[in-house]
């Protein structure tokens, strides 16, 4: 392929993918994802946030004592991974840590903060849930205010 056409296929692709927008969310992480969205759209409520046409959220194929979670994002789409082994911990405290703080990654394109207690910390420490809901509406009010400014 040439870089013309690669340019016109990347382009109708793109297209494509804004007149199509695609979310694929595994059944096993919505209750968590949903626990997220309602607090992040609470202190969002214009919805600035990144929120590509393309949204995957689903457990990982591979598995990985690497990570428990991870976020990749480009110009129209996020994916986020979890690795099966976390999720049948079943322990929906840690769910929720562990989504809020991959879809902070991806929504607000946060990096990681190495400080106890901080649920952006890499070093996976359990939080209670009033813990990690206090402090994902803090990075949600910071940034979203930060962008309607
Ligand atoms: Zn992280």
């Amino acid at each position: 392929m040439t870089f013309m056409q690669l340019g016109i296929f990347t382009t109708i692709f793109t297209f494509v993918l804004l007149l199509f927008p695609y979310r694929r969310i595994d059944k096993r992480l919505e209750p968590s994802v949903e626990w997220v969205m309602n607090i992040v759209n609470e202190e969002c409520p214009k919805k600035n946030y990144f929120w590509p046409p393309k949204i995957i959220i689903k457990i990982a194929e591979e598995p990985s004592y690497s990570y428990v979670g991870i976020c990749r994002t480009n110009p129209v789409m996020f994916v986020i991974e979890v690795q099966e082994y976390f999720y049948n911990l079943q322990n929906h405290e840690f769910m929720n840590q562990l989504l809020a703080h991959e879809l902070i990654h991806c929504l607000f394109m946060q990096g990681h903060i190495k400080q106890r207690g901080n649920l952006m910390n890499p070093e996976f420490q359990p939080l209670e849930d009033d813990y990690t809901e206090e402090q994902l509406r803090e990075f949600a009010k910071k940034s979203c205010q930060k962008k309607s400014e």
